[in-house]
């Protein structure tokens, strides 16, 4: 009876000290802190350049040696509590400012963009802090340089990433926003420092913005370090499926990309706005490659993709099937149309081929064209027809180009 009495007590007293326990383990004291940073910086110094074996771009690098000095920095910011303050101080704090100043590097790279010699001048400036009388705002003023020059070199770094004409990969943009919060944090921080009344002591990691300063810094390692992996993976990625999906000899997309890509515009074709395809064929190529070799013969068919590329009207597809056979896809278009692409297509090759690779037979182009308003049942059964049209293209002499009609009212008339 008596024992049940005492439960509620018991129970209150077993829960305050297990509260009291579980602040203790919670409450995260600045030491504690930064050795957690500096098992991060050092994880992320290690992914960085792991991943830099593989992917081998050098603003890894640059990346991996930004980390790795943060893990040096936090590690020597230790030893201020054992009364190393020009160790754990201004050489700690320097080389957080380094390792900053190799993210900027890092992104610089990345972004293909020099920056300017003046940056260097920052190390001057940390040097110069040494001539500080040793009073009590020196922890303020080292404080309010420090964020200072982090904040320049982050807010920098972020800006080098903004879009300059075409769009970034979702990776940069990630760690452009990243570096910009991480830069107006220590702007603000640097505000901070310099409003009187705030506790700052540098010595003993006292004062809260120390404390929340060490919290952001846990935080912005794993973001930044995340964020640079997915930077150099998206453009990684983007590299290896533009490398998959193009002609290696025209960069114009290979039978592949365009079997990915024709669907979304087949679809699009209705009687209002019927489609074509255009197969197109070199006459008499081969003489080329016999009279002026293969590597004059690759040169032509530069040439003819490139003369195709610049006629290409909004919307449409172009591809390399294969040997000097090209395909163009065309979407919301008519005979008319056609017969202006193909007419201005074979004029320009003949003038090209004529003039760089005069041969004894005409190097000029056919041309199998196709008209449709219904969507085919595959790509490949519309390329069959545009090579039909071809076929009669070249039977009928070459040169020339052969347009099957196939839209509704104009049964299978041949133009
Ligand atoms: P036709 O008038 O009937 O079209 O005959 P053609 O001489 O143009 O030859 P055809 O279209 O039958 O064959 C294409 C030739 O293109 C075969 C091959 O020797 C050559 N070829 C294929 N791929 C390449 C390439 O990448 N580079 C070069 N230089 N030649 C190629
Ligand atoms: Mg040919």
């Amino acid at each position: 009876m008596n024992s049940a009495k005492n439960q509620p007590e018991l129970l209150q007293s077993c829960a305050l000290t297990t509260c009291q326990a579980f602040r203790k383990v919670m409450v995260l004291d600045p030491p504690t802190m930064l050795t957690l940073s500096i098992a991060l910086a050092a994880a992320a110094a290690l992914y960085l350049a792991v991943e830099w074996r593989s992917i081998r771009e050098q603003s890894l690098l640059f990346w991996s040696a930004g980390f790795a000095t943060i893990t040096v920095g936090s590690t020597l910011a230790l030893l201020r509590g054992s009364g190393l303050l020009l160790i754990g101080i201004w050489f700690a704090n320097g080389l957080l400012v380094t390792a900053h100043w190799f993210f900027l590097l890092g992104v610089a790279r990345f972004t293909k963009t020099r920056i300017s010699g003046a940056w260097y001048l920052i190390f001057v400036a940390w040097i110069a802090l040494l001539l500080l009388p040793d009073e009590p705002s020196w922890s303020r003023i080292m404080l309010l340089a420090n964020s200072l020059l982090i904040a320049l070199l982050s807010l920098r770094a972020s800006l080098l990433l903004r879009p300059h004409g075409k769009s970034l990969s979702v990776g940069a943009v990630q760690l452009r926003y990243v570096l910009l919060v991480h830069g107006l944090f220590y702007f603000a921080k640097a505000i901070s420092a310099v409003i009187p009344g705030t506790l700052i002591d540098l010595a003993a990691f006292r004062g809260e913005i120390i404390q929340i300063s060490l919290v952001e810094g846990v935080m912005a390692i794993m973001l930044i370090a995340l964020s640079m992996t997915g930077t150099e993976r998206y453009r990684r990625e983007q590299w290896i499926e533009q490398l998959a999906a193009s002609d290696p000899l025209t960069a114009l997309y290979n039978r592949r990309a365009l079997d990915v890509r024709a669907p979304r515009l087949l679809d699009e074709i209705s009687i209002a706005r019927p489609g074509a395809l255009l197969l197109i064929d070199i006459d008499n190529f081969k003489m080329v490659n016999d009279l002026y070799g293969h590597a004059a013969g690759d040169r032509l068919l530069v040439a003819l993709s490139d003369i195709i590329r610049s006629s290409l009207p909004e919307g449409a597809l172009a591809a390399r099937l294969g040997g000097d056979e090209f395909v163009i896809l065309l979407s919301d278009t008519s005979s008319e149309r056609i017969a202006r692409l193909g007419n201005a297509l074979r004029e320009q090759f003949h003038i090209a081929a004529s003039q760089t690779f005069p041969t004894p037979k005409a190097v000029t182009l056919s041309i199998g064209a196709n008209l449709f308003d219904r969507p085919p049942a595959s790509l490949a059964a519309l390329i069959e027809q545009g090579d039909a049209a071809l076929y009669e293209s070249k039977r009928g002499g070459r040169d020339s180009i052969r347009l099957v009609d196939r839209t509704f009212g104009n049964g299978e008339s041949v133009i």
